[in-house]
């Protein structure tokens, strides 16, 4: 058992913690390495949901840049992260644990509609759920969609892996001088203007006194060892 007090958690995986040292697509041995520690967590006995990015396959704004139809971009991006879903639930089920993939783009031949009924039903029965296809709209991202399938599934914390160990006073890349927090406050990191997630989402969290932990996705002790606080990391909330 994990010793903290997150019985169902929303794990946030980036398109980009799929895709590794590449710039584009799925490496199969960072792919292999999220299973494995999600597989850990929840032999653990942790309740597991997923929302899953596309930013390693597409985004939305990418055409929209190149003076391209957003909206038409934006279901390219969401049809990205229906690949990276069906990848991540096919290394679950190699790795030892069970997955089911849901899609908030309604695909039945690929993936069940996702449903809140049918998504809770799939946590309890002990399978690792995986949301697919975003929030289902354009305009929004997947930060939004973590946000919001973590209240819909009665989730006790949305965890938000990065390229740095938590929430910092300012860009610890070109500030040696930021601080990293390790506990605050949803106003808090409004009122100081810290970027967390995009607002839509960070909006959704606060309203709904959602917890969110901010960690490293190379965190050396692992997804265990952010829920029972050892790894470094800014609890919000
Ligand atoms: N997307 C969307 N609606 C959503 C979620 C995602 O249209 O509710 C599209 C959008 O084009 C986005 C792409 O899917 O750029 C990939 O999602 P995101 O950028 O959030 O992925 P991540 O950065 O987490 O890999």
């Amino acid at each position: 058992m994990v010793k903290s007090d997150y019985k169902r958690i929303l794990l946030k995986v980036s398109g980009e913690a799929l895709a590794g040292d590449q710039s584009y697509g799925i490496s199969s041995g960072f792919l292999d390495k999220v299973a494995k520690q999600i597989v850990d967590l929840a032999n653990r006995g942790v309740e597991i949901g997923i929302v899953i990015g596309g930013g390693n396959i597409f985004r939305g704004m990418a055409v929209a840049a190149k003076g391209g139809d957003r909206v038409i971009g934006d279901h390219m991006g969401m049809l990205g992260t229906v690949i990276n879903a069906l990848a991540l639930g096919d290394a679950i089920r190699r790795n030892g644990g069970r997955s089911h993939v849901f899609s908030s783009v309604s695909m039945p031949s690929i993936a069940d509609t996702f449903t809140q009924r049918g998504a809770i039903a799939a946590i309890e029965g002990g399978s690792v759920v995986i949301c697919a296809g975003g929030t289902g709209n354009p305009f929004f991202t997947t930060d939004t969609a973590a946000a919001l399938k973590a209240i819909e599934l009665r989730c006790d914390v949305l965890l938000k892996g990065t390229k740095v160990d938590g929430v910092y006073s300012d860009d610890p890349a070109t500030n040696p001088d930021a601080q990293r927090f390790e506990q605050i406050s949803h106003d808090d990191v409004i009122s100081r203007n810290l970027r967390v997630m995009d607002t839509a989402a960070f909006a959704l969290a606060r309203d709904n006194a959602l917890p969110i932990i901010v960690y490293a996705l190379d965190v050396k002790e692992g997804l265990v060892g952010v829920l029972e606080g050892e790894g470094k990391s800014t609890r919000i909330g």
